[in-house]
């Protein structure tokens, strides 16, 4: 793809720090294309087990430390292990994300983290990598057709502890002061991906980044009194124009009074560090032609003491149904360290929580519109659990739940919910696994296999 640059638009970016026009308008008339994948490390921990991907593996993404450059784009959906979740593509400069949490945040603490802006999860996934197993991850997105497809990356990613919901920024004020580290990965113009996207370039106008830059401007007021008193807020873009990330820096500190926080980076990196105009506060700019990567923006906001009133844990208590104790020990032997949860039931429906998250989730629950939490475990029909989709591809699946390995033909012909054939003495529910990664659930009956791989994310790729 060749793409030549409106010239109004390169004038926009005349004097930014490390804007080289030559050098960017020649990157972006190469059409070269950079591919990137992060691994799940829950699933996965070394590239080369991915061995759908391994053989175009390049190299390592120097400030993230799951993420790996590969040679040539293959097939995602041909491969049965990019369905288990064991990885994510990503553009590699929003994998910058990692620096920025893990220097302004203690990843050692169980915090409270929301991604404001998820859909389709790329970040949420980054974030659900780093932070720990007693940390809680909230997950939005305001647009309704957009959620689906974060539950089902989140579902993939398969961590109990996050939360989906689908809310208005400013429905968070409902929540003051409650989490410790907010990221706001902004609606923008979208000039970083250029390079990959052409309609982006013909959608390009003035006007559009000025709109971007009163909408950003909006959603970083409703969010900011959802989070705590010295949290920290990391604000990202795909655009290289000023107004939408420095002059929301020099905003940010001016009218919301916000701290800047500076990242270290190293020089090989190439990432460009800039101060906004008015306040000094720092940004760090990815250009196409100085990074294996497309264009991004990112800083890192503290957030000084104001009087709000402290989120108080919740007196709520969840709103759904608890199960009995013998449904429980039903639900039980599928989990591992299954003491660490409590389950309630929706619409017949178990739901596996972590058991720290049981106040967070009353309050959420009180306040916003929950899409998915914790694990969606099954229904529990004539004291036999119907497993559902999620327990599948969640972590804390139990090991000892009976399970069969296929070849990737069999495997590809279960993601395409065709029959398949197995040859296994085990009999009713059965784990299907490919490469020791869970794919979904099959039933063996004694004339026949059925295929529970959900409907809506069948593939259909020849
Ligand atoms: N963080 C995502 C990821 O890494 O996969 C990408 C997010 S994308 C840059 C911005 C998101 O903001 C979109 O999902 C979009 O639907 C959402 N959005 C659009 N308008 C919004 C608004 N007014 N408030 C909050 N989010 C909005």
């Amino acid at each position: 793809m060749l793409n030549y640059l409106p010239q109004i638009f390169l004038e926009s970016l005349e004097g930014l720090k490390g804007f080289d026009k030559d050098a960017f308008e020649k990157v972006h008339q190469s059409g070269q294309q950079v591919t990137s994948v992060r691994l799940n490390p829950f699933k996965i921990n070394n590239i080369l087990a991915a061995t759908s991907i391994a053989e175009n593996v390049e190299g390592k993404i120097p400030w993230t430390s799951n993420g790996f450059y590969l040679s040539q784009r293959p097939s995602f959906t041909l491969d049965p292990v990019f369905h288990s979740g064991a990885y994510y593509v990503q553009e590699a400069s929003s994998m910058f994300l990692e620096q920025a949490l893990q220097q302004c945040t203690d990843l050692s603490q169980p915090i409270k983290v929301l991604d404001l802006c998820a859909a389709p999860g790329g970040k949420s996934t980054l974030i659900q990598s780093l932070i720990n197993d007693k940390s809680l991850l909230v997950c939005n997105e305001v647009i309704k057709t957009r959620v689906n497809i974060l539950a089902e990356n989140i579902t993939k990613w398969g961590a109990a502890n996050t939360i989906v919901t689908n809310n208005n920024p400013k429905d968070f004020e409902r929540l003051p002061n409650c989490f410790d580290v907010i990221v706001v990965d902004a609606p923008c113009s979208g000039s970083g991906l250029f390079r990959k996207d052409n309609e982006a370039i013909e959608e390009w106008s003035l006007q559009n980044v000025y709109s971007c830059n009163q909408r950003q401007q909006r959603i970083l007021a409703d969010i900011l009194p959802a989070l705590k008193e010295g949290g920290s807020l990391i604000y990202s873009t795909c655009s290289y124009s000023e107004s939408e990330n420095e002059a929301i820096a020099d905003w940010l500190t001016n009218e919301e009074g916000m701290l800047s926080t500076r990242i270290n980076i190293q020089a090989e990196w190439n990432i460009i560090e800039t101060q906004s105009p008015k306040n000094g506060a720092y940004g760090y700019r990815f250009y196409p032609d100085k990074v294996k990567g497309e264009g991004f923006f990112i800083a890192v906001f503290t957030k000084g003491e104001k009087a709000i009133p402290a989120w108080q844990k919740s007196a709520y208590k969840t709103k759904s149904e608890k199960l009995v104790a013998k449904e429980i020990d039903i639900i039980r032997p599928y989990l591992k360290d299954s003491l660490d949860f409590f389950f309630i039931k929706q619409k017949e429906e178990v739901i596996a929580i972590p058991s720290h998250m049981e106040s967070e989730l009353a309050s959420i629950q009180f306040s916003l519109y929950i899409k998915k939490a914790g694990i969606k475990m099954g229904s529990i029909i004539r004291n036999e659990l119907i497993p559902h989709h999620e327990l599948a591809l969640s972590t804390s699946i139990n090991a000892s739940v009976p399970s069969i390995v296929v070849d990737k033909v069999t495997a590809l012909q279960y993601l395409r919910r065709q029959e398949i054939k197995v040859t296994t003495d085990f009999k009713g529910w059965v784990l299907l696994t490919y490469q020791d990664l869970p794919l979904g659930w099959i039933k063996i009956l004694p004339n026949r296999v059925n295929n529970y791989y959900p409907k809506d994310w069948r593939i259909f790729n020849k």
